[in-house]
């Protein structure tokens, strides 16, 4: 089956569910995936109804497999190198070069975290996360550490945190703050710490504490960072896909790019993070709305 009606690339939360109702919708669909979903770092998933605490790769699976339980689905685990838009849909090369033809593509690649601290990865998924609302709760009343560099990434990040721990310090990995702005943390007491970072130390993703290049040491059991997120695909430039001035990609709020027949969901439409649950909901979304674009196709 090389030419089908829909061809989705990501097999993650909303690549997953927008199978599951083009699936359900009669449609024959393509679900590519490479396996290199951000959070298969972590052990458990949270918030989630009906999933909480599960494994972020049972959860894959499952949902996976939810879509490929219908007989128009297929998986095929490969990278896709390149989409290009052809007459009538769009063709999609593998890595390996094998071409595929779909009438429309969704795009549902997920984002990457690019970290300050390249020691940060390390301890990612175990002890430092990114999401309070995913993993605040099992690190609650430890003493933190808020990996952020600019005013409102702090502010946003710290305040939230609050709600989980009283003992939080920042770190800006060298980056100087503008104290006037960060003064309703420090006046509650909240030390931010504008030295670079020298090391991370802990054992088994454990974190123990956080050394600065002055030598001070400063213990902490765990934290939360803001990654700056990236693409790791170049589909929205292969396809000439609308962005704004945030490099998030345009669409009609329903997952429809400028490009006919390209539909995009989950994290790498804004190009930051959200949550399964929102991934989801976007690719069920986005599926929704390509089903009935193929219906009114039929009746123009
Ligand atoms: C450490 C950590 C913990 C987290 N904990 C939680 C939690 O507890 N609860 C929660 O709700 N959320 C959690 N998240 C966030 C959650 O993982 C994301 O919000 C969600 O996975 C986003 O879904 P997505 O479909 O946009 O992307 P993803 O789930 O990342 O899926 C993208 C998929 O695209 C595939 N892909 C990418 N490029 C290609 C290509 N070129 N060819 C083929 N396939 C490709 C990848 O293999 C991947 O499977 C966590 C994230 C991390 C990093």
């Amino acid at each position: 089956m090389k030419n089908v009606d829909v061809i989705i690339i990501g097999g993650g939360a909303s690549g997953s569910a927008a199978a599951l109702t083009l699936g359900r919708s009669r449609q024959h669909v393509l679900l590519f995936d490479n396996d290199t979903n951000r959070n298969r770092v972590t052990r458990e998933s949270h918030n989630f109804i009906t999933r909480d605490g599960m494994s972020p790769i049972a959860f894959r699976e499952r949902a996976q497999l939810d879509a490929l339980a219908y007989p128009t689905v297929k998986k095929i685990s490969a990278t896709v190198a390149s989409i290009a838009k052809i007459g009538g849909g769009c063709e999609v090369t593998t890595g390996e070069g094998e071409v595929f033809v779909a009438k429309r593509i969704l795009i549902a690649t997920g984002v990457q975290e690019v970290f300050s601290h390249e020691q940060i990865r390390t301890y990612y998924g175990t002890s430092i996360f990114g999401c309070p609302f995913c993993d605040g709760y099992e690190l609650r009343d430890q003493p933190l550490a808020v990996f952020a560099e600019d005013e409102p990434a702090i502010l946003h990040l710290t305040k939230l945190l609050s709600n989980w721990s009283a003992d939080l310090v920042v770190f800006t990995n060298g980056k100087p703050v503008d104290k006037e702005a960060v003064k309703p943390l420090t006046e509650q007491g909240i030390s931010i710490q504008t030295n670079p970072i020298s090391q991370l130390h802990g054992e088994n993703g454990k974190l123990s504490s956080v050394e600065l290049l002055n030598g001070e040491q400063v213990l902490r059991r765990g934290g939360f960072v803001v990654p700056e997120y990236v693409r790791a695909d170049p589909f929205a430039e292969q396809l000439q896909l609308e962005k704004n001035d945030r490099d998030e990609i345009i669409t009609d709020g329903f997952g429809r790019t400028n490009v006919l027949g390209v539909h995009i969901a989950g994290e790498t439409e804004k190009k930051a993070s959200s949550s399964l649950l929102m991934a989801s909901t976007a690719g069920n979304m986005a599926a929704s709305m390509m089903v009935m674009d193929i219906a009114n196709e039929r009746f123009s």
